[in-house]
């Protein structure tokens, strides 16, 4: 049989929304259920699919299906395309599974034509509304469909207002209208060289080839990208017959929530306009009344619908936004789906709808999307400020959150004026690990270059600050210490105001609050705990953000980065001396200075952490990234450590390295200086037995060796890390239980973990290294190419934020199976960033890891991941 690319409303149910789309789906839906919804028909999102096979062409089996449907609508509503007395018009709107800014939107009045507008100016007895309606549709048909400037209609329309003396476009007369309908024509004709399309089923064909069209656009490509919808989706097409709202004072219009979309209170919101199609509402021209006043001005419509809008909300076990037409006292429902709304108003109708059994938990645990969680987490901008706030730049929203303060060119400026109490916005290039403290400093931080992976990102959602990065927009100059863009120059004293949550950057003031979190996120994160399968930790490395991570419900650290210890102002001279070293014998003494600040962190991370489970890496980054290299700091720092600048500048160039991601680092240094992990080893150790006496927490460090793709490698430093845990347990005549694993990051690794893991206790998945060297391109250069990338849709996705589970995904599985093959009870998670993205986490959950380990702020929404991981696949 013939594939059916078209339906029927009728034909259709609320299940077909991968076919029909969601505003499709619903249209039969409520069909079926007897509302009154005007007929229509769906052109499907196969059909979309198949117009981009067949090189961007609506193939003749789809027209012909389209061309019988207009037939049955026609018959249908007892109305004609083209009628010259009895004309039948339409709306086309577009409407993916999901719904999508982006995309080409609505035409309304289709199938309007010199003919049929006469027909329905003596129907309704209303010329202006005929040719109003007429104008309109011309100018949406040449702006929307065929890309004709908007600006050139709406000239004519101010000229046409100029002329008669008028303000608003409601005081020109039906002979007004007439006129510029004929010039809206002209227009046309000059623009496209042919007449405008006087035969409907043109117009018909041309609009939903639009619609199509649209699904590639730009604007949705980024928009899919960053919401996580994949481009085969494709897109449907809804056409609807017309009901009019601007027919008198007996029809209108409005758009009406089922409980209220900021605060998810139970009680009927919205706004209707008498007198008015949909677009008058958004226009402005005339300000709306709030749906309660229905009530008074027509009880019986507004009893007929807050009972179908109870229906629709009973049936679809959700809040409801709907869009609805009075046409000469007649109610229709032209839309209904499940609203968009806030976090807040998210987790009270979830927790509401299980109080009111319409819901189990399980059903309500996936009715809150998790990366919404996050905007309960971190400051937000005030929304009447944001309104009137015009974005200069726009970069990556890296960290969310929004941030406002004067601008700080470098981090002790940052931290200096911190200090004294201003508020600062960290501006840079890009940023490196002797930031720190300014980038803590900070109320936000914005970089010129980078990625979502480069290190002011991944540092600040650590943080949980926010972040934009890689704004190429922006020109910084650090020496002069300006800020360029759109023209303008700015400096220390101009306030910039970023928002880590769009990428968007302001340079003006826009006013930040701090968001309530309301007592239905605790009960609504409890159920989460309960259904969950998949243990959540926490990257942390100071006892400041264990804190924070344990307070957002942690159950311990997958992945604490010694390194970041490394670079505090009072022991990064020790640090560097050990780096300088010329021998062992040096090499020991500097260490042996590290040593008890080392074992301090560890103990303050143990005492937050009380008693939960932290898994300790050991030393990863390069080497060099310690020490300056300008010949201005290394003199400085020769002099402050009594060396002679030669020497020191010669140390300094011995370390450099042309690819130091791949280069000296990871547990490649503890196979050339066993010392550090020799030291490393003490001081989790001392930590742990420290604690274990004076706060009496069971503490089992878990020590974690970066970067090892050889058996080899990882049994060398292992046998370091128990020959020296051994001396210490003998030092101190304590007996701990601790654990040696390694990270999974390296391809190597992957592909032999069944030898590692004779070695090793634990494997975390290090996916940020993993992504990189199975892709092979830098986590810190991807950013460059990776738009060129979407662009022409080679990637979708951002593979360092997203998991690439058919390849990085595979090597996870191969280690996951090959591990467990060697050793069955071996500990499994992931600490790369994508254990806090949710499609990522539910790919953990599937592979049958134990844990995913993310940001502090990232796990809320990592626990809910899980947890919806678990009722969508059972484990
Ligand atoms: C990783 O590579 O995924 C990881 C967690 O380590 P880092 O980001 O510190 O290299
Ligand atoms: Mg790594």
């Amino acid at each position: 049989m013939e594939r059916k690319y078209v339906y029927l409303f009728s034909e259709g149910n609320a299940s077909m929304r991968n076919l029909l789309g969601g505003k499709g789906a619903n249209l039969a839906e409520m069909t079926n259920l007897g509302i009154p919804v005007p007929t229509g028909f769906t052109v499907t999102t196969e059909a979309c699919n198949k117009y981009y096979e067949d090189g961007k062409k609506i193939s003749s089996d789809v027209m012909e299906q389209i061309t019988t449907s207009v037939k049955e609508l026609e018959k249908l509503s007892g109305k004609e395309f083209g009628s010259t007395t009895n004309p039948l018009l339409v709306s086309v709107r577009s409407g993916a599974r999901v719904s999508m800014p982006g995309m080409m939107d609505t035409i309304l009045n289709l199938g309007l034509n010199d003919e049929a507008v006469e027909a329905m100016a003596k129907l309704t007895n209303n010329p202006r509304f005929a040719y109003d309606s007429y104008r309109r549709f011309i100018q949406m048909f040449s702006d929307v469909v065929m890309g004709i400037e908007k600006r050139l209609f709406e000239n004519r329309i101010d000229a046409m207002k100029e002329n008669k003396g008028v303000e608003f476009d409601t005081e020109l007369t039906a002979e007004d209208l007439k006129v510029l309908v004929g010039e809206f024509k002209k227009i046309y004709k000059n623009e496209k060289g042919e007449e405008f399309p006087q035969d409907p089923k043109v117009q018909l064909v041309e609009s939903i080839t639009a619609v199509f069209r649209s699904w590639d656009n730009p604007r949705a490509i980024v928009y899919r990208r960053l919401n996580d919808i994949p481009g085969e989706w494709g897109t449907a097409v809804n056409v609807q017959q017309m009901v009019f709202g601007n027919k008198g004072e007996t029809s209108g219009t409005g758009v009406i929530f089922s409980r209220n979309p900021a605060t998810g209170e139970k009680k009927i919101y919205g706004e209707y306009l008498m007198n008015a199609q949909g677009e008058d509402v958004v226009a402005g021209i005339r300000t709306p009344q709030p749906i309660s006043q229905l009530e008074e001005q027509d009880p019986v419509i507004y009893k007929q619908l807050t009972d179908i809008i109870n229906t629709l909300e009973t049936h679809y076990k959700d809040m409801q936004d709907m869009e609805i037409t009075i046409e000469e006292g007649k109610l229709y429902f032209l839309q209904t789906r499940n609203g968009k709304r806030t976090a807040q108003a998210a987790l009270k109708i979830a927790v509401d709808l299980v109080d009111e059994k319409m819901l189990s938990k399980e059903e309500a645990i996936l009715k809150v999307e998790p990366k919404q969680l996050d905007s309960l987490l971190h400051p937000a901008f005030d929304q009447e400020e944001l309104k009137k706030a015009v974005p200069a730049a726009k970069g990556l929203p890296a960290s969310p959150g929004a941030a406002c303060g004067k601008i700080a060119f470098t981090a002790e400026e940052s931290k200096e004026r911190a200090e004294k109490g201003e508020q600062v916005v960290l501006v840079r290039l890009e940023t490196s690990p002797e930031d720190i403290e300014g980038m803590i400093a900070a109320e936000g931080i914005l970089t010129v270059r980078g990625g979502m992976t480069s290190h002011a990102a991944v540092v600040a959602r650590g943080m949980g600050t926010c972040c934009v990065a890689g704004c190429g927009d922006l020109k910084v100059d650090e020496v002069k210490r300006t800020l360029t863009v759109g023209g303008k120059t700015y400096g220390e004293n101009d306030y910039i105001s970023i928002d880590g949550s769009t990428g968007n950057v302001y340079v003006e003031k826009v006013k930040t609050v701090s968001p309530e979190i309301s007592g239905h996120f605790a009960t609504f994160m409890g159920w989460a705990d309960e259904i969950r399968k998949l243990k959540v930790r926490t990257n942390a490395d100071t006892p400041r953000d264990t804190k924070q991570a344990v307070e957002f419900g942690a159950e311990g650290i997958g992945l604490c980065r010694t390194e970041h210890m490394f670079f505090a102002e009072d022991r990064i001279m020790a640090v560097r001396e050990m780096i300088v070293s010329k021998n062992e014998e040096e090499r020991r003494k500097a260490l042996d200075k590290i040593l008890p600040m080392q074992r301090q962190d560890f103990i303050e991370i143990y005492e937050a952490l009380e008693g939960k489970p932290a898994t300790i890496r050991f030393l990863d980054p390069p080497l060099h990234e310690f020490v300056p290299h300008s010949d201005e700091d290394i003199e400085a720092l020769a002099k402050e450590m009594g060396l002679e600048f030669a020497d020191l500048k010669a140390t300094v160039e011995g370390l450099h390295e042309f690819n130091p991601m791949m280069g000296h680092r990871g547990c490649r240094l503890a196979v050339s200086y066993p010392e550090i992990a020799e030291m490393q080893t003490r001081a989790v150790i001392e930590a742990a037995i420290e604690v274990r006496n004076s706060k009496g927490y069971n503490v089992i460090p878990e020590i974690m060796i970066p970067l090892v793709g050889e058996i080899k490698e990882l049994k060398y430093v292992k046998d370091v890390v128990v020959k020296t845990a051994e001396e210490v347990m003998k030092e101190k005549g304590a007996n701990l239980e601790y654990h040696v694993g390694t990270m999974i990051e390296i391809p190597r690794a992957a592909l032999t973990a069944d030898e590692i893991a004779k070695e090793a206790e634990f494997f975390s998945f290090g996916t940020n290294d993993l992504t990189q060297m199975t892709f092979g391109f830098s986590r810190d250069d991807a950013a460059k190419f990776l738009g060129a990338y979407y662009e022409k849709k080679i990637y979708e996705q951002d593979p360092f934020a997203k998991l690439d589970q058919t390849g990085v995904g595979e090597l996870v599985k191969l280690a996951t199976e090959k591990g467990r093959a060697t050793r069955p009870n071996i500990h499994l998670g992931i600490c790369g960033e994508h254990g806090g993205d949710p499609s990522s986490v539910e790919f953990c959950h599937n592979v049958g890891l134990d844990y995913v380990s993310c940001s502090p702020f990232r796990v809320p929404l990592a626990r809910l991941a899980a947890a919806q991981a678990q009722v969508k696949n059972k484990r």
